[in-house]
């Protein structure tokens, strides 16, 4: 990822910046260790010491944003953790009225008093297993993050009314799902109406190749009733089953990486975000990098307002401790320390305004050439 310097290739490739200096002496090129170096010098100097490297497209820095190397789980160290689920189709669907009735009856800890405070998911419990919600139904969320290269979720579940089938954001929603590779499980809802044509729903996925399971194919559907709090159990276990079916796990035993789903100025409280893990487990005292902006975590709370000191896979948090507010989608990684997330986060705001500069060069350009 350029620019680079020669501290962070040396780090990259694990070899001491001083090293590096007396190549690039012999090769002519005179550099301290926080000289950035460009694209030709890096190839011929990784060329002088027999390294690999590769550039990154623009399309991959905005996408792949994890600072170091990626790490590796190795499978001994990975548990199951649960499956992160959206919520999408048209419009007057039912997609919040059935999030409101997991919500409401089948939370986790709905023993403790049900959920206090929105923080943009929750999780349910099926037999005693857990899913995670993502509570904002819609795909802006989800594209928007997507956009930024997090994959924020492992399941779709595709609300279509039976009284009105397959709309225009039903089929945006389809898209999304198949080109985030994730599996689809189409919740036909409204069945208590009189006017509810399930089978005809089914007859309109065919034609998107999901081909229900009773008509020989593989998508899962279940007729519910948001409303009415008909088949709600039905659907949730059909979650369980795919998640299984996907082997969904990660590593419990290392810093975490998640994806920012919300975060606000909070008067009082100062930065505020919802973060979900999705690797690791996040800790008080984490320093932690989250798009332009970095900090430690002061704090942690759940969805009941109970304050935790940990987060593992898949749970969703609110958190203290930022500097600045990060943004909704921002990938999230905890480092062993707080200055280097400071630096990447003030790296990357320069580079921010670097590029704004451009932007705003290029727009006088054009208004010069507009007023000639
Ligand atoms: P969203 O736009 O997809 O979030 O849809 P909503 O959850 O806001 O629901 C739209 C309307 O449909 C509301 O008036 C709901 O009460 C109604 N609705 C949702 N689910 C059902 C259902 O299972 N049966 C019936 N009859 N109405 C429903
Ligand atoms: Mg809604």
């Amino acid at each position: 990822e350029l620019p680079i310097t020669v501290k962070e290739f040396a780090e990259e490739i694990g070899e001491a910046p001083n090293n590096l200096i007396v190549e690039l002496m012999n090769m002519g090129v005179m550099a301290n260790v926080n000289q950035s170096l460009d694209e030709d010098t890096l190839e011929l100097l990784a060329e002088e010491i027999g390294v690999q490297i590769k550039f990154k497209t623009e399309e991959e820095e905005e996408t792949l944003m994890r600072v170091g190397p990626e790490i590796e789980d190795k499978e001994e160290d990975l548990e199951v953790r649960p499956p992160i689920v959206t919520v999408m189709g048209h419009v007057d669907h039912g997609k919040t009225t059935l999030l409101d009735v997991i919500r409401k009856s089948r939370v986790a800890g709905s023993e403790a008093g049900g959920i206090t405070q929105h923080i943009g998911a929750y999780q349910a419990k099926v037999n005693e297993k857990l899913i995670t919600f993502i509570d904002t139904p819609g795909h802006e969320a989800f594209t928007a993050m997507r956009a930024r290269g997090a994959q924020l979720t492992d399941i779709a579940i595709l609300v279509v009314a039976a009284d009105d089938g397959i709309m225009p954001q039903t089929e945006e929603a389809i898209n999304h799902a198949k080109a985030a590779g994730i599996p689809i499980i189409v919740a036909i809802n409204k069945i208590d109406k009189a006017n509810a044509q399930p089978e005809r729903v089914k007859q309109e996925l065919t034609e998107y190749g999901l081909v229900p399971e009773d008509w020989g194919g593989n998508t899962i559907c279940v007729n519910v009733s948001a409303l009415q709090e008909q088949n709600i159990d039905e659907l949730l276990e059909m979650i369980i089953l795919v998640s299984e079916m996907e082997e969904l796990k990660a590593n419990p035993n290392r810093l975490a990486d998640g994806v920012v789903i919300e975060a606000e100025l909070d008067k009082g409280r100062g930065p505020v975000a919802t973060i979900l893990v999705k690797n690791g487990t996040l800790k008080i005292g984490d320093p932690i990098l989250a798009g332009l902006t970095s900090g430690r975590v002061r704090a942690m709370f759940n969805e009941f307002g109970e304050s935790l000191d940990k987060a593992g896979p898949s749970s969703a948090v609110e958190v203290l401790g930022f500097n600045e507010v990060p943004a909704a989608g921002d990938f999230v990684q905890s480092l062993e320390d707080e200055r280097q997330a400071r630096d990447v986060a003030s790296d990357r705001q320069d580079e921010r305004r670097q590029s704004e500069l451009k932007s705003d060069a290029k727009v006088s350009l054009d208004d010069l050439y507009n007023q000639i």
